[in-house]
């Protein structure tokens, strides 16, 4: 009986401390300016660009924290920790998008749970997944993760390899092919920052077709979403920047 009723109590210190809402909302509130301002800056249409919040080692309370100041999407690199939280959040109206590396063992969960995948980079994983996909739910949507700074340390598909499994995704009936993904080799410089993001965009017009139109790109993220927005980022997540430095490091 102590165990169940200790964890419920650390759970409500966690999720109702009233400071915590209170800077989450505050940083969301930094964010979203941010992201207005480069919209304007860079001749972006309003409101063109979304946010994905990425709420990796993050507690459910904190995620409820960033949905009262409106935010509904969420990424998630790790596919256990992220179910215990839709379950646990499952009271509102989320979604979720998986930006993870993917295990060929875990591509069931990801389909039966998950809204979007950001970090598809293989056939195999693109028919398990669209396989795997509940009827009653709709078509998976995915980006293809493209490893644009060929940085030996960051995960994703070569970008000659990228017009493959487009062909594949657009005949799987599981998946929406939506875009390409990057994570690009972190720079302190905001040229080096664009240069990576346009090399992205890029290849994406270059691969875009009237039945593959690849309207996202998902790039950029605390450190660097103004030079992705400059570049055409469709999608940014970010994460530290709205919900503090991470206690645990990043594993992608
Ligand atoms: C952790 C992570 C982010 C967010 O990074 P921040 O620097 O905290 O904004 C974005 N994308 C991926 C794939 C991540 O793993």
């Amino acid at each position: 009986m102590m165990a169940p009723r200790r964890r419920k109590r650390t759970l409500m210190i966690i999720d109702d401390q009233p400071d915590e809402t209170d800077t989450i909302v505050r940083r969301m509130a930094e964010v979203r300016s941010r992201i207005a301002q480069a919209e304007a800056r860079y001749g972006r249409t309003k409101g063109s660009v979304g946010l994905v919040a990425v709420s990796k080692t993050q507690p459910p309370g904190r995620i409820r924290s960033a949905y009262s100041a409106g935010q509904p999407a969420f990424g998630e690199n790790y596919v256990q920790e992220a179910i215990g939280k839709i379950v646990a959040l499952a009271d509102l109206p989320l979604e979720w998008h998986f930006i993870g590396r993917i295990q060929s063992n875990k591509t069931r969960l990801i389909a039966e749970h998950f809204d979007w995948v950001h970090s598809l980079t293989s056939d195999h994983h693109a028919w398990r997944i669209s396989d795997q996909r509940p009827s009653h739910r709709p078509p998976l949507q995915v980006c293809i993760q493209i490893n644009i700074d060929q940085d030996p340390s960051k995960d994703g598909l070569d970008p000659q390899a990228a017009d493959a499994l487009i062909d594949l995704c657009r005949q799987l009936p599981g998946l929406t092919l939506r875009g390409l993904m990057a994570i690009t080799t972190p720079s302190i410089d905001p040229e080096a920052q664009r240069a990576s993001f346009a090399r992205l965009r890029r290849l994406r017009d270059t691969l875009a077709s009237p039945s593959a139109p690849l309207d996202q790109l998902s790039m950029g993220m605390s450190a660097d979403l103004e030079a992705a927005i400059a570049e055409g980022a469709t999608l940014i997540r970010v994460g530290s920047a709205i919900f503090g430095p991470r206690a645990q490091q990043s594993r992608t």
